[in-house]
Formats: C-alpha cells, structure tokens, sequence
C-alpha cells in the first residue's frame, strides 16, 4: 500500500503500521529508511507500480540503525545498487549489523538487542549525512540531526513541500509519543533535537503510524511545544 503524502513524497506501507518514504529528484528517488527483512518486497512492488524499475531508487537515506528500519537494507541494495547514507554516530551499528548494548538505556532494549531477530546483515555505508546538510539537491532533503533514540537518529524535511519525515523522532500508534524511554539510547536529549525541526510544516511522515495532514500540523506542534526540557 502507498499513498502520496505531499508533492514529490510518496509513503509506502512495508509493514504493519511501519513506513518507508519515496522522494522524487531529477535523477530517481531516495528512500527514507527501508523496514523489517521483508520491505524489500513491498518497495519494489510500489516501485513496479509507479510504473519505475529498481534501480531508480538511488539512494536510501537512514533514520537510524535499528532493526525496523534497516534490516532489509543489505537485501534492497542488492536489487537497486542504492547507495545507503546514515548520520557518523549510527554507521558502526549499521556496519555491526545490531544495536549495540550502550545503544539502549534500559534493560528492555538490551534484552531485545540480543535476539537474532533484532539483528540483521552488515552493510557497509556509502557516506555519512550531517546536520543542515540537503541529502539529494534536486529532492530537496535537509538533515535535522535529532539525537536521543539513537545518537544519530536524523528527522528529513523536504523542502519543495514542507514535509517533515520525522522517523523514530515522534511515534504516532494512536497517539503522538516519544517512545519508550527503554528503547533510547539517551532519552533525556529527545526534546531539545526536537525544538530545532521547521515550524512551517505542510504534513508529517512517521516511521510509525499515519501520516498527519495539513489539518492536524498543529496537534504535532502542540505536542512539541508541550515536552518537558533538560537542561
Ligand atoms: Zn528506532
Ligand atoms: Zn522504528
């Protein structure tokens, strides 16, 4: 299933309630995240049904290591020659093919990282993405380096059309949520990463859950607003 959620940013279902997101540029797209070992069927399906072939996926661009969102990137890259960028802090985890048990501050994601089914093929990055950097010109994406999930977690806004695609930044499974605190690497830097996202946002894209349309921004804002600050 895929729906087009603002110009040029094309959402795709590759499980569940999990999202992967196709940007349109001159050259073919870029991927934000790939999914659970199985993504690779649903992309290449959505790929096929934009009436486009594997390798115009150019690029995918990470919004962190964890298994829900690049374990299937070994597998996707083999289909599409891809080249796979991630923010310096989370390119060891991508390239050991697991969390690693600092990555997690509680006892809940340590336990988990341990499964085999958490783990996933090595990939080797092509390149590193950093702050304020525009990932694919013609796309338009910006890097907003939002660490606290993982400390390379990155939030992408795209810039012809305002779109946030925030990751695993802010969950919106029936509500909008940080997440579990047990599942982050530093939980209490989550709010400040926050504060820096664009407040001119057309709609917003999560990793998890749906998408938020234009009419419902001002929720996502409020929410924002609303996060306790460290300092
Ligand atoms: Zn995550
Ligand atoms: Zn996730």
């Amino acid at each position: 299933m895929h729906d087009r959620i603002a110009p040029g940013v094309t959402r795709i279902v590759t499980s569940k309630r999990d999202n992967a997101f196709l940007v349109d540029g001159d050259d073919g797209f870029t991927l934000v995240d790939v999914g659970w070992a199985k993504a690779p069927a649903a992309l290449l399906d959505t790929v096929a049904a934009l009436g486009r072939k594997p390798s115009d996926i150019r690029r995918v661009v990470l919004t962190h290591a964890h298994p829900d969102h690049v374990q299937g990137a070994a597998e996707l890259r083999r289909h599409t020659g891809a080249q796979i960028l991630i923010h310096a802090a989370d390119r060891p985890w991508l390239e050991a093919g697991r969390v690693p048990a600092e990555g997690r501050c509680g006892a809940l994601g340590r336990f988990v990282d341990r499964l085999p089914a958490f783990h996933w093929t090595p990939v080797a990055a092509d390149g590193t993405v950093t702050d304020g950097e525009v990932v694919d010109r013609s796309g338009g994406l910006r890097v907003i380096h939002t660490p606290g999930h993982s400390p390379g977690h990155i939030v992408l806004f795209h810039e012809p059309s305002s779109a946030l695609l925030v990751g695993d930044a802010v969950f919106n499974r029936g509500k909008l949520a940080l997440g579990p605190a047990a599942l982050a690497a530093d939980p209490n830097l989550r709010p400040a990463g926050l504060q820096r996202l664009p407040h001119h946002v057309s709609t917003v894209g999560f990793a998890h859950g749906a998408p938020l349309s234009s009419a419902h921004v001002p929720q996502f804002q409020e929410f924002l607003a609303g996060l306790p600050q460290h300092h």
